[in-house]
Formats: structure tokens, C-alpha cells, sequence
């Protein structure tokens, strides 16, 4: 999620309280039917099926949508509004090489927090000579303030970051400062240094901005802090991802986001763009952001994700991401339960009013009820208390673990499928050109990384699709923090400075 144009998330997971995930839950004592299962789980039992029904991912499944990916991206790149997919040119068309020096920062916007960041590059023998990084949290009424509050109010956090600027960092005389901006909410980028906010997202309601070039905005602020500071390259995360991986490795070819919410990006090359008119690149490949969280093809939908979809801020679009993203699979994994509780006496004759309550069970709720491997299945108990506030037997808990696998199954394999639908598409207008040599997947994201079950659901399903032979070319890599660094090497890729 967030790249330019997105819808991404309104909603955010709270964390839960320690204290309460630390008491032992009681396990209750269960009437046993003639099934051995238990007579308060056997009516959801049904439901449970009908659900693993719904959601399979057979091979058929999955080939469908990596086709489906593949033509919709297509469509995309033939004329504007030609698919789902925008296949948004980011006008990133030089990737680092290894190559890079000098000092460069990096601005990260796209949440309630921020990011500054600075790194001092040293070319292909010393690389990444210092790195150094900021956090800073955006106070409310900046989130509901004026567009000047708010660019005045990074521009001089940024003013701050740059003071203590010194050590291993050095600025050659007579040059500015140069800043890759990532900025995670829809954009109609213009150039690799401009583009237009067409609505702020995730609980932001600055205003003013909407319409107006950000990186104008970003300047101006920067002009009256006497910062000496400029924004040379224009990104979404996903890009910068790429970019960051890129600079370590040569095969990097795709990145894709796997977080709250969900996008990708690839290497694509300028004469299969069609919409692409008059733009020029040296390279002759430039980056798409595909903004794959909008397809909606072929996907094995449910009773429980039609209902999400329709009582959502944005019924009916972001599909896939609503299929595969951390901000859904727990709330996904929520509904069904209710409708288990409904039916049976899942969680005793009453439904727990805070069960009822949208997005209680967060995605890491559902990873960490997954990795429970105790006989009683004590952290399920635990996490089912602190989400319920009931106590739950055994059947209860194994029965939850059931939904939670089989959400998190269809996601990851989902994620697998599109994966392999970017593929090929490339593959397919270029043959050997990512199936005849090792070819590297970038992924970030809090979902792909602290979620090891959904990981390897991704990985068995490219391996699926791919066969045994191509997939051991693939390579799927966590890229750690690669849109920081990404987004500063972008920055002196695109520097007006030779280097
Ligand atoms: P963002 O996508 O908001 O930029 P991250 O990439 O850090 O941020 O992803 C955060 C998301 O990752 C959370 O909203 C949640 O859905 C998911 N997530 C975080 N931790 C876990 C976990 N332990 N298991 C599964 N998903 C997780
Ligand atoms: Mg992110």
C-alpha cells in the first residue's frame, strides 16, 4: 500500500494490552457429542466447510488470477482507465548500480509517523558508509490542520535532522542538499520530481493540499526554514523498495508490499507502454507501479468478504487487497467467527459484544494464534479471551485456528499468484528475460515479515504455478527497510549533480 494512487486503509489495529494476553485462560469442560466433537462447535462445523470450500486455491484458481494479473496489467498499460490496474508510471527510470556517493537523504510520509534520513554513499568499494535515521510522530491537529501547518512542520523537523548533520556526513562545498520523497497517498505523479495530491487518506484531513504539486509544498516549507534542500526524486513505497534492493542486487526485478496494505512494482520496458507517449528514458525501462491492490478477478470471494467490502469506506474497489493485506485477514477471520458463534455455542450462548465490534482481531492476532503449538493451545485461549472476553474449550480454539489458516492461506496464496502474473507478463514480451536467469522479488511489509505461515502459503503457490524447474530461479527476498535507502538512492540517481 501507499504508492501514488491508492485507496489505502481508514482503519488501524490497536494493540492489544499486555496485562490481559498474560493471564491464563481457563479451558472450560465440554459436553462431547457422538462425533467427538464437541456439542457447543458441532453446529459450526458446517460453516467451517462451506468456508475451506470457498476459499480453495486449487492450481486452476491460482492460474487464473496470475492470467487475469498478467492481462489486466496489459489493459493498464494500453490507455489510462483500461483496467483495473493504473499502471502508474513513476518516472523512475534509472535504478541504483552501486555506483552512487555523496550524501543524500531521505523523507518518508505515509502513516501518523514520519521519517528522516540521511546516508553517506561510497560507490562500489565502500557502499553504505553511514546511515542515520529519525522517527517523528505527527500530532493530531497537524493531521486536521492546514496544508502550510503541515509542510512547516516537517520542514522543520526536517531543519532539525539536518543541524545535527556531521561525522561520517559530508555536503561538497556549493552544493543543496538532495532528498527522495516517499510519500504513501494518491498521487498523479507529473515528473520524478513533482506531483499532485489528489485527496489525503488514512485518517489525514489536511487542507489545501489536494490539487497542489506536494513537492511545491515540500519546497516552500524547506525555503523558509533557510533549508538548503531539495526533493529530486518523487516516489511510492513500492518503488523505493525496488530501488533499495537494487542497489545490492542486479536481478532485482519486482517489489511488492505486503503490510497493511498491499501493491507492486516492476522493471518494464519503455516501448511495451503504449500509453507512454513522447517520454523519453536512456534506459529504455522504466518502473510501473501497478497499484495491484484494485484487481479483482477470479478471486474465490466469500459470503464474509462481500459483507466487509460493502459496509467498507470504499465498497467494491481494492479487492485484492482486501483479499491478501494485513489490514483485512484478521477482521475476515472476525465475521466468520461471528457467524460460528451465531450458529453454535462457540463462545457460550451469548455473542461477546466486542467480538461484534469491526477490526478487534488484528491480523497479528491471527499470526499469533498460528504459531501456538501448546497441546491446549493456551495463547489461542489467551488471545480469544482478551478479543472476547470469554473463555473458550479446546474444540473452540482448534476450530478458530481452522479459520485463521484458511484465511491466511488464501492470502498468501493469492499474493502468490500475482506474483507470478507479473512474471509473466514480462516473460511473455520478452522471452528469458526473467524465467531464463535468477530473477529477484523484493517484498516489505509488516504481513510478509512477522507472519511465517502466510510466507510460505506465498511461496508454495509460486513454486506451484512456476513448477519445480523455473521457480528455483525465482528468488522471493525480504528486503528490510530497502524504502528508506531506497527513496536517498533515488535521490542520487536522479542527482542534478555528476557523481
Ligand atoms: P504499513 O503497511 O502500514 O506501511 P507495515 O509494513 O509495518 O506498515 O505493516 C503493518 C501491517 O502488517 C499491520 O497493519 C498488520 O496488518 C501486519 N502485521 C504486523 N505484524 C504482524 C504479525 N505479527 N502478523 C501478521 N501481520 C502483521
Ligand atoms: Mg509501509
Amino acid at each position: 500500500m501507499s504508492f501514488a494512487v491508492n485507496s489505502p486503509p481508514a482503519v488501524r489495529h490497536f494493540p492489544l494490552s499486555r496485562s490481559s494476553v498474560c493471564r491464563t485462560p481457563r479451558v472450560t469442560m465440554v459436553a462431547r457429542s457422538t462425533t467427538g466433537v464437541s456439542v457447543s462447535t458441532a453446529a459450526a462445523l458446517p460453516i467451517l466447510t462451506k468456508l475451506q470450500n470457498d476459499c480453495a486455491t486449487p492450481l486452476p484458481v491460482l492460474r487464473h488470477v496470475a492470467d487475469a494479473m498478467a492481462t489486466d496489467m496489459r489493459a493498464g498499460l494500453a490507455v489510462d482507465g483500461g483496467s483495473d490496474l493504473k499502471m502508474i508510471l513513476s518516472y523512475v527510470d534509472s535504478l541504483p548500480t552501486g555506483d552512487e556517493r555523496g550524501l543524500f537523504y531521505a523523507l518518508d510520509l505515509g502513516g501518523t509517523n514520519f521519517r528522516v534520513l540521511r546516508t553517506q554513499l561510497g560507490g562500489k568499494e565502500e557502499r553504505v558508509i553511514d546511515t542515520e535515521f529519525e522517527q517523528v510522530s505527527i500530532p493530531q491537529e497537524i493531521m486536521f490542520g492546514t496544508s502550510e501547518e503541515l509542510f512547516d512542520f516537517i520542514a522543520s523537523a526536517l531543519a532539525n535532522f539536518v543541524k545535527k548533520e556531521g561525522g561520517k556526513f559530508v555536503l561538497p562545498n556549493e552544493r543543496s542538499r538532495e532528498m527522495g520523497f516517499t510519500f504513501s497517498f494518491p498521487v498523479k505523479q507529473t515528473s520524478i520530481d513533482s506531483g499532485i495530491l489528489i485527496k489525503w487518506t488514512k485518517g489525514f484531513a489536511v487542507s489545501g493540499t489536494p490539487g497542489k504539486d506536494i513537492v511545491a509544498c515540500l519546497n516552500e516549507a524547506m525555503g523558509k526554514q533557510g533549508l538548503n534542500m531539495r526533493v529530486s526524486a518523487l516516489v511510492n513505497d513500492t518503488v523505493a523498495t525496488l530501488a533499495g534492493a537494487r542497489y545490492w542486487d542486479d536481478d532485482v526485478m519486482v517489489a511488492v508490499i505486503l503490510g497493511t496494505g498491499t501493491n507492486a512494482c516492476y522493471v518494464e520496458s519503455v516501448n511495451a507502454i503504449p500509453k507512454l507517449q513522447g517520454h523519453k528514458s536512456s534506459s529504455g525501462k522504466t518502473i510501473v507501479n501497478t497499484e495491484w491492490g484494485a484487481f479483482s478477478k477470479g478471486l474465490p470471494l466469500t459470503e464474509f468478504d462481500r459483507e466487509m467490502d460493502a459496509e467498507s469506506i470504499n465498497p467494491g474497489e481494492q479487492l485484492f487487497e482486501k483479499t491478501i493485506s494485513g489490514m483485512y485477514l484478521g477482521e475476515i477471520v472476525r465475521r466468520v467467527l461471528v457467524r460460528m458463534a451465531e450458529a453454535s455455542s462457540l463462545f457460550g450462548k451469548d455473542i461477546p459484544d466486542r467480538l461484534r465490534t469491526p477490526f478487534t482481531l488484528g491480523t497479528p492476532n491471527i499470526s499469533s494464534m498460528q504459531q501456538d503449538t501448546s497441546d491446549d493451545l493456551e495463547a489461542v485461549g489467551s488471545i480469544l479471551y482478551e478479543v472476547t472476553g470469554m473463555d473458550s474449550n479446546l474444540d473452540t480454539r482448534k476450530m478458530v485456528v481452522e479459520v485463521c489458516d484458511t484465511i491466511a492461506k488464501r492470502g498468501g496464496r493469492l499474493a502468490g499468484a500475482g506474483i507470478v502474473g507479473i512474471l509473466q507478463k514480462m516473460e511473455e514480451d520478452s522471452k528469458g528475460i526473467v524465467f531464463g536467469k535468477r530473477t529477484v522479488v523484493a517484498m516489505d511489509g509488516g504481513l510478509y515479515e512477522h507472519h511465517p505461515q502466510y510466507k510460505r502459503y506465498l511461496k508454495d503457490a509460486v513454486k506451484e504455478l512456476l513448477g519445480p524447474e523455473i521457480s528455483s530461479n525465482v528468488v522471493i527476498e525480504h528486503s528490510k527497510d530497502g524504502s528508506g535507502i531506497g527513496a536517498a538512492l533515488l535521490a542520487a540517481t536522479n542527482s542534478i549533480y555528476e557523481h
